[in-house]
């Protein structure tokens, strides 16, 4: 079945990235999901880097 929570996954990652997870993360506008900022704009786990 499931695994838990995968949000796991998504802290190696900001880990990974040297994004700060201490500030509210912004929605994704197409699944709202928490994005993280990166320089090129917002990052979702399932879509991908995303625009505004
Ligand atoms: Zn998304």
């Amino acid at each position: 079945m499931t695994d838990g929570s995968p949000s796991g996954g998504w802290r190696s990652v900001y880990a990974a990235m040297g994004v700060s997870t201490d500030h509210e993360a912004p929605a994704c506008p197409d699944c709202g999901d928490d994005t993280v900022e990166v320089a090129t704009g917002r990052w979702c786990p399932t879509h991908g880097v995303v625009g505004a």
